[in-house]
């Protein structure tokens, strides 16, 4: 029986319960592919895991996202030995070796590097659902988002200009303002020193001459941020509430949106926006034409081994990062 060194969450809690470990890798059974990992992604999603806000029953080797060279295949899988392949929304990627269901593995073109695949896969196919699937993102579309110089922030930020958008971002300090601007931001707020970020982002609305608000706020910071991003839409714009970076948003009275101007407000996953496989090869085709034709480009924030995992996990849990965090078993 093979062994592999995986990433465990041996209990609930902050980065500290994070422990290699030994494991034993199965033979790929029918339509399975052994994959040998390159890279792991580091996910906000993770550590809402590790805390026990998502349901996960500690000990569980965790990951949300990898890439890698598939090194084995069972019957009738959906690729070959030697394939490079990058996959995610599936518990268990932080491992030398996974297996994985071979149907949800998206081909990696031969001039993006595996590193890059990975740290693109997750907020990619999310920024991609958010700007085609949460709201028509076009031209003329101008739009409000938070944390711009996050890992999906500045994926969303480059989606929404070279479709033609315009983008009011925020940020956390000067430093990650930068960041949002050099990916064509416009407009760029400073929410650590406000007092008031409703009237902020409508002032900046309006040097855009979008006077009666923005079309559609991405809003992955949640608690800290919801209450702005709602009162900055035009009436019958869009709220994408995708996260919760600062708390989860509390439930909330439904004559806001009236209020608001017959408001919409959609809560995302990217699991729906994948669920059939046809509409995940379609996201993952054009996430990864994306990349290849430098439309995109994916900023690895850092670059940790599988022992020194913990680490990267207190820097974005602790606002320290900027773009993407990866590990490297
Ligand atoms: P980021 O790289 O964007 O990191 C989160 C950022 O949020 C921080 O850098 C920080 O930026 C900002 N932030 C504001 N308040 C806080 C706080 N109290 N604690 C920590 N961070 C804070 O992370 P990701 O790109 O990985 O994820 C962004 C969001 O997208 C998360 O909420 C994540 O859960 C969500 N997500 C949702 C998916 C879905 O399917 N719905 C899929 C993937 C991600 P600053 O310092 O500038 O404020």
């Amino acid at each position: 029986m093979t062994t592999t060194t995986a990433l465990v969450v041996t209990r609930h809690g902050g980065p500290e319960v994070l422990a290699l470990e030994e494991r034993e890798v199965p033979d790929p059974g029918p339509g399975e592919a052994l994959v040998e990992v390159a890279a792991g992604g580091v996910n906000f999603v993770d550590a809402y895991k590790r805390e026990g806000i998502y349901r996960m029953s500690p000990p569980y080797v965790q990951g949300f996202e990898a890439a890698g060279t598939v090194r084995a295949v069972g019957e009738g899988a959906a690729v070959a030995v030697g394939d490079r392949v990058a996959w995610s929304m599936v518990d268990g990627l932080h491992a030398g070796l996974v297996i994985a269901d071979s149907s949800r593995l998206l081909p990696v073109p031969d001039d993006v590097d595996l590193e890059t695949a990975c740290a693109a896969t997750l907020q990619g196919l999310t920024a991609h659902a958010l700007v085609t699937g949460c709201y028509p993102v076009g031209e003329g579309t101008i739009a409000l988002v938070h944390a711009a110089a996050g890992g999906v922030g500045q994926l969303l930020t480059q989606m929404i200009t070279s479709r033609g958008g315009t983008v009011i971002a925020t940020a956390g300090s000067h430093a990650k303002l930068e960041i949002a601007r050099s990916r064509g931001a416009s407009e760029l707020i400073d929410y650590s020193d406000t007092d008031d970020l409703a009237s902020e982002i409508t002032a900046a609305a309006q040097r855009l001459g979008a006077t009666k608000g923005v079309d559609v706020a991405y809003d992955g910071v949640g608690k800290a941020t919801f209450d702005a991003s709602l009162a900055s839409l035009r009436p019958r714009g869009t709220m994408v509430l995708f996260g919760g970076a600062s708390g989860q948003v509390p439930p909330f009275d439904l004559q806001r949106l009236n209020a608001g101007g017959s408001l919409f407000v959609t809560r995302p996953s990217l699991a729906h926006y994948i669920s059939e496989r046809e509409e995940l090869m379609m996201r993952g085709r054009e996430l990864f034409d994306e990349i290849s034709s430098g439309r995109l480009d994916i900023a690895i924030g850092g670059r940790y081994s599988f022992a020194d995992a913990a680490e990267a996990y207190r820097a974005l849990e602790g606002r320290e990062t900027t773009g993407k965090l990866i590990l490297v078993p």
